[in-house]
C-alpha cells in the first residue's frame, strides 16, 4: 500500500517538475515555437525544428502498427540512430523531434489519405504512437514516417471489420517467447510471407538476462547486449536490440500486432509487487517501472497504455465483426503470488485457496462481464500462461505448474463456471509461456474426464526459447498420455496460424526445423479444428516430422527445465 502511494506522490512531483520545464522553456521561445507548443503540434526546442540532423539512419527499428479498430490503427517507430548508445537515448538528442506520417491505399503512397505531424519525444525515447482515425473498416492501408530527410520503410497494416458486421473469414497467427540468444527469427520471416490479417503476441517478447546467462540446450548463437537488465535504459537498449532483427521487423512490417506481456518483459516469474529472487518489493517496483515505461515506448500501443509509475492499463478488448472478440489478457501485473515456492508441486492448500487471484479482481470481472455480454462467434482469451490442467505426475499422484492456472484453481474455477453459466459461445484460449506446442479441450472438471468439454486451448511454442528442440520426447508423450483432454505436443519452434469463419476455428502448427541458423523453411506439423457451437478439438491431419524426431536430452517437462535452467541463472547472478 505505501508502496504505490509513494509512488503516486513521486508521480505528482515529476508531473510538476515537468510543468515548471515546460514553463521555463515556454517563456525563452519565440511566438510562433510558444503558439504551435500551446497546440501541441509542434516542437518546443526551436533549433529541432528546422531540420533534424541524425547520427545514422533514425528508423533503425523498423515500423509497427497495432491494435486496430475499424476506422483506425496505432503507426509506431522509434527514432533510433544509435539504437544501443549507452545512455539509452539511440543517439538522440534531449529534444524534441517532429515527426511526419502518412497513410496510403497504395504502396507507392499515390493516394494518401491520412496524413499528420507529431513530435518524439525525449521522455519517451524519441517513440511515436499515431492513432489514426478515419479509415475505413476491413481494408489494407500503408503508412510511413519522416523525420528530416530520411524516410522510414514502408509498414502494411488493416483495420478490423465493422463492429457486428458479418464476415467471412480471418486469419492470424500467434507467438511468443523469442529469446533472441536461443536462435534466429526464422519462424518471424516465414510469418511475414503468410497472408495474415493480424498477429497476436503473448509475451516473452525480449529476456531480460544478461549476455550468455540463459543458455539453449544446444548452446546461444547469439548475444545480449551487456549484463542483467535494471534501469530505463537498460530495458530500452534490449527491446531496442530485438526490434533491431530483420525478420521480426519484416513480420512486423507486414501486419499489425496486438501485443500483451509475460514475465520477462520485466523478470522471470514475478508476481505483482513480487520479484523472483527474493528482492524487498520497494527497488523491485522501480524496476517494474522501468521496464513497463520501455515497453510502452516500443509497442504499437494506445495512449490508455501510458504507465503510471509501476502500473499499467495493458488488458483490453478488440472485436472483428461478428466473428470474433479478443479479450487481451494480463497475468502478471495483478496477480497473487505463487504457491508452494513456485516450482512444480503436488496439490496444497495454497494452490485451491478460492481467494487468491491470477487476474486480480477487477480484471477477473471487466472478463466474465465481456464474455458474458460478446455478441460474436468466437471469445478468444489472449493470454500468457497454461489454463487447462496439465499433470505432470504419470504415477497416481499429481504435481503441477504454480506459475500456471494450475496454481490458482479459484481464478480458473471462476472463469471455467462462468462460461458454463452464461453460455459464452465458443471460448478458445490463446497461450505461450512453455515453449512448446500443446492443444488441449477445457473441462468442467479435470479430474472426471466424462465431465462437459467447456472449450479449447490452443498453447503455441517460442519463437526461438529453447533452442532447435526436437518433435517430441518420452517423457512429454507420457504427459499426454497422462491427460486425456490434452490432445498434442511437440517441441520445436514457429507460431499457430489460426484459421475463422463462422462456422468453424482451424489452427495449424506452423513449425521451423531449425532456428540454430537462418533460413529455414515453414510447415504444418498438425492441424486442429474446433466446430462452432459443438466444443473439442478435432484432428484435422498431421504432416511427417521434420528436423530432429526425439529429444536427445532427458527433459521431464518444459516448465521444469525452464524453472531449473531460470533457478540456476538467479543463482548465478545473484549480487
Ligand atoms: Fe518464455
Ligand atoms: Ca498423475
Amino acid at each position: 500500500m505505501s508502496i504505490r502511494g509513494n509512488w503516486e506522490q513521486g508521480r505528482a512531483e515529476a508531473v510538476s517538475r515537468m510543468g515548471e520545464i515546460d514553463r521555463r522553456t515556454f517563456v525563452k521561445l519565440s511566438g510562433a515555437s510558444a503558439a504551435a507548443l500551446v497546440f501541441g503540434a509542434g516542437p518546443f526546442i526551436e533549433e529541432a525544428v528546422a531540420r533534424p540532423k541524425f547520427q545514422g539512419y533514425p528508423f533503425k527499428l523498423g515500423v509497427n502498427s497495432g491494435d486496430p479498430l475499424p476506422d483506425g490503427v496505432v503507426l509506431w517507430t522509434r527514432l533510433a540512430p544509435k539504437p544501443l548508445a549507452e545512455d539509452g537515448r539511440g543517439g538522440m538528442p534531449n529534444k524534441n523531434v517532429p515527426v511526419r506520417w502518412q497513410v496510403a491505399t497504395d504502396e507507392r503512397f499515390r493516394n494518401v489519405v491520412r496524413r499528420g505531424e507529431t513530435n518524439a519525444r525525449p521522455e519517451l525515447g524519441h517513440s511515436v504512437h499515431v492513432e489514426v482515425e478515419g479509415l475505413r473498416p476491413g481494408r489494407e492501408y500503408f503508412y510511413r514516417f519522416k523525420a528530416g530527410d530520411e524516410t522510414s520503410p514502408v509498414g502494411r497494416t488493416k483495420t478490423f471489420p465493422s463492429l457486428g458486421s458479418a464476415v467471412a473469414q480471418m486469419t492470424f497467427a500467434f507467438a511468443s517467447c523469442q529469446q533472441y540468444e536461443h536462435g534466429y527469427f526464422n519462424a518471424y520471416r516465414r510469418m511475414s510471407e503468410e497472408d495474415l490479417d493480424l498477429v497476436v503476441h503473448l509475451g516473452d517478447y525480449i529476456y531480460e538476462y544478461g549476455a550468455n546467462e540463459y543458455q539453449a540446450p544446444g548452446g546461444n548463437v547469439r548475444f545480449h547486449k551487456g549484463p542483467e537488465i535494471i534501469s530505463l535504459s537498460d530495458y530500452r537498449n534490449r527491446l531496442a536490440q530485438y526490434k533491431s532483427d530483420e525478420d521480426l521487423q519484416a513480420a512486423h512490417a507486414a501486419f499489425p500486432f496486438i501485443v500483451t506481456w509475460d514475465d520477462h518483459e520485466v523478470e522471470n516469474n514475478y508476481a505483482d509487487e513480487i520479484p523472483e529472487s527474493g528482492q524487498s518489493p520497494e527497488p523491485f517496483l522501480q524496476r517494474r517501472a522501468n521496464a513497463y515505461q520501455a515497453y510502452y515506448e516500443h509497442m504499437p500501443l494506445r495512449r490508455s497504455s501510458i504507465p503510471r509509475g509501476p502500473d499499467m492499463q495493458l488488458y483490453r478488448r478488440l472485436t472483428y465483426g461478428n466473428l470474433a472478440e479478443f479479450n487481451v489478457m494480463d497475468t502478471r501485473q495483478y496477480r497473487d503470488d505463487q504457491a508452494a515456492g513456485d516450482g512444480t508441486d503436488p496439490p496444497n492448500p495454497e494452490q485451491q485457496d478460492p481467494n487468491r487471484t491470477l487476474t486480480g479482481g477487477e480484471q477477473e470481472r471487466w472478463l466474465l462481464d465481456g464474455l458474458a455480454d460478446s455478441g460474436t462467434a468466437w471469445n478468444v482469451l489472449a493470454q500468457q500462461v497454461f489454463f487447462a490442467q496439465r499433470d505432470f505426475d504419470t504415477g497416481d499422484g499429481q504435481r503441477f505448474s504454480m506459475d500456471a492456472w494450475d496454481g490458482y484453481i479459484g481464478s480458473r474455477d471462476r472463469i471455467s463456471k462462468s462460461i458454463q453459466d452464461k453460455n459464452v459461445r465458443n471460448p478458445v484460449v490463446l497461450t505461450g509461456d512453455v515453449h512448446n506446442n500443446w492443444a488441449c479441450d477445457l473441462k468442467a472438471d479435470y479430474d472426471d474426464q466424462s465431465s462437459a468439454t467447456i472449450g479449447s486451448e490452443f498453447v503455441g511454442t517460442s519463437i526461438t526459447s529453447g533452442g532447435d528442440g526436437a518433435d517430441t520426447s518420452p517423457s512429454q508423450e507420457a504427459v499426454v498420455a497422462e491427460n486425456p483432454h490434452i490432445k498434442f505436443f511437440n517441441g520445436q519452434r514457429g507460431y499457430v496460424r489460426c484459421t475463422i469463419t463462422p462456422e468453424e476455428w482451424r489452427a495449424d502448427y506452423r513449425v521451423v526445423p531449425y532456428v540454430s541458423q537462418p533460413g529455414s523453411r515453414v510447415f504444418t506439423r498438425a492441424s486442429f479444428v474446433i466446430e462452432s457451437d459443438n466444443p473439442g478439438l478435432q484432428p484435422a491431419g498431421t504432416n511427417p516430422v521434420q528436423g530432429t524426431r526425439v529429444s536427445t536430452t532427458a527433459i521431464e517437462s518444459d516448465s521444469e527445465r525452464i524453472a531449473a535452467q531460470e533457478r540456476a541463472d538467479v543463482r548465478g547472478r545473484r549480487r
